[in-house]
């Protein structure tokens, strides 16, 4: 079997790791399977792309698409004529898509039209909100796809109520929580954490880059004041994103507590939650990585395409006010967290389901 694997953005890096690994392990077990790796330039900041290839050993991509940056339809235009060339160049029997990025779409799409199956991982979670590109990219994706493999049995059922057939919908678990698993020995403090004076808890991380969240300046300096007044005794450090970056520009804002960091690299990144007193995002995947590192994470979005981390208690949804953060997180400072757990089949074997099921399909 012939699987072409599409990535394109930071997330997607950390989703194909443990699929690329897998695959590597059924060629150790004399199947016969390969994989073309497609890298559709969608992130090209070394910060969010180079980096994860090297630290999760993934192999150098066999084609850069080099699409860049652009307004949504540019983007997915400028993938879909890219890709489909690609395609068309080196056919193969599967195109896998991750996630829910403007590559995950494109790359669907353009196989389908070219009579190629296509298998998408993360499939089925849906926020309900069709302000957020991701949940277009998902509908669209899903309402293409041959084999959905999905994080959780409420990600399923969405599918099921859509029509999907049952044969094809797998609930494998999470392929995010798999790189956790096989990366946790190796997670290392980043080389600020003495000159912060970073301690285990004595800090938040904080990440925001969610156009709703960032893009009107003057909203996102003041709530980036009230997160900076949140607590007297921690630190809240901020690896930013570039596009909220590019948001704020370079002026020089005062802040008491808030500490600006590059974005950070997995392994740095993975070691500063593991250690930290909660989480603020507007992150998807964060909020699962919290989950399984039992942090407690306060997500800055008014929904989550992924309830069970809300439902299992290490996710509070706090909607995007100010108001609403400052109440949220002072019952959190005076009770303490809820209790959480791990969700079901979230064990680091995600991968290797996924591509057991797709063997067997062949
Ligand atoms: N991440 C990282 N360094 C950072 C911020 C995030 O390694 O400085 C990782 C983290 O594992 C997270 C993933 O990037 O789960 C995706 O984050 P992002 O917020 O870009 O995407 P989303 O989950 O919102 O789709």
């Amino acid at each position: 079997m012939k699987i072409t694997i599409i990535a394109g953005a930071r997330p997607n890096f950390i989703k194909i790791a443990p699929i690329i690994n897998a695959i590597k392990n059924k060629q150790n077990q004399g199947f016969d399977v390969s994989f073309r790796l497609v890298h559709t330039g969608q992130h090209y900041d070394k910060n969010l792309s180079d980096t994860f290839f090297e630290e999760l050993n993934i192999p150098k991509p066999n084609v850069n698409l080099e699409v860049k940056s652009g307004s949504q339809a540019e983007q997915t235009a400028a993938i879909m004529i890219a890709f489909e060339k690609e395609l068309l160049q080196n056919p193969c029997d599967l195109v896998l898509v991750v996630g829910d990025v403007n590559s995950t779409m494109a790359c669907s799409i353009v196989a389908k039209k070219c009579n190629t199956k296509v298998a998408h991982v993360e499939a089925g979670i849906r926020s309900g909100d069709l302000t957020m590109p991701e949940e277009i990219n998902r509908m669209l994706t899903d309402s293409i796809t041959d084999y959905f493999f999905t994080t959780s049995t409420s990600a399923s059922e969405n599918l099921l109520k859509l029509g999907s057939n049952p044969e094809n919908v797998h609930f494998v678990g999470n392929v995010m929580i798999d790189t956790l698993y096989q990366n946790i020995d190796r997670i290392a403090a980043p080389d600020f954490w003495q000159e912060h004076q970073l301690n285990e808890k004595n800090y938040i991380i904080l990440t925001l880059h969610r156009p709703g969240n960032v893009d009107e300046v003057s909203s996102l300096i003041e709530l980036l004041h009230g997160i900076d007044t949140l607590v007297d005794n921690k630190k809240i450090l901020f690896p930013i994103h570039p596009r909220t970056q590019a948001i704020l520009g370079e002026s020089e804002i005062k802040f008491k507590n808030i500490i600006f960091v590059a974005p950070q690299g997995y392994l740095n990144f993975m070691y500063l939650i593991k250690n930290s007193f909660a989480v603020i995002t507007d992150s998807g995947g964060i909020s699962e990585e919290t989950t399984v590192l039992g942090i407690p994470c306060f997500t800055m979005r008014n929904n989550t395409e992924r309830p069970e981390t809300e439902t299992i208690g290490s996710n509070t949804i706090v909607g995007t006010s100010l108001e609403n953060l400052q109440n949220v997180f002072g019952e959190f400072l005076k009770n303490g967290a809820r209790k959480s757990g791990i969700p079901e089949l979230w064990d680091g074997k995600a991968s290797e389901r996924i591509i057991s099921i797709l063997l067997d399909k062949k």
